[in-house]
């Protein structure tokens, strides 16, 4: 398969042409049809972004290796399921869930997990034919008349969005000033 990979940092990608995964186990290989450019990809290609006090914190002082293919909003047909993929069925499509830890939290935060494999950061993501997903639980079924362009950024911007609303504990009848709507 053929992916735009972030070879060095500050350098343009490299389409390189590796191997497509065999899904194993709970794995699914998916075929990717969108994946979203989020601005969380440029501190990747940069290697690094600002910390608050100005100073530039790095991305492999947090566990990226490079090279790495990026993307992180990715939505796409089922390929190949493991043979403990359950749930799911060639061709069907599906949004790709990419904050994923170890896969053992017990709080359902897999997000804030100590050892990350998000998607399109620390393990392969979307910029790129196919992408393994360690488990179909980290996929949600689109409906077939959904199309995966609008769908992939909810992974990511949605998500963004949906926290910021709910951390905010909001009641009903608040007033709220939204700064910097931007993409989100
Ligand atoms: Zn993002």
């Amino acid at each position: 398969m053929k992916a735009a990979r972030i070879v060095k940092v500050n350098e343009p990608l490299e389409v390189e042409q590796l191997e497509t995964s065999r899904p194993k186990g709970s794995q699914v290989l998916v075929k990717v049809q969108s994946s979203g450019v989020c601005h969380s990809d440029i501190h990747l290609w940069e290697g690094g972004y600002q910390g608050l006090e100005g100073q530039f914190l790095k991305t492999t002082d947090r566990g990226v290796r490079y090279p790495v293919t990026p993307g992180h909003e990715i939505a796409g047909v089922i390929d190949t399921l493991g043979e403990q993929a359950e749930g799911f069925s060639k061709n069907e499509k599906v949004l790709v869930f990419p904050w994923i830890g170890e896969g053992l939290c017990r709080i359902g935060e897999e997000n804030l997990c100590d050892k990350p494999r998000s998607l399109g950061i620390y393990n392969d993501g979307g910029y790129a034919e196919y992408v393994l997903v360690p488990s179909y639980k980290y996929l949600i079924k689109l409906g077939d008349d959904i199309d995966t362009d609008t769908s992939a950024p909810r992974s990511c911007s949605a998500l963004t969005a949906y926290g910021a609303v709910k951390n905010s504990s909001l009641g009903p009848n608040d007033n709220v000033v939204i700064v910097g709507a931007g993409g989100l």
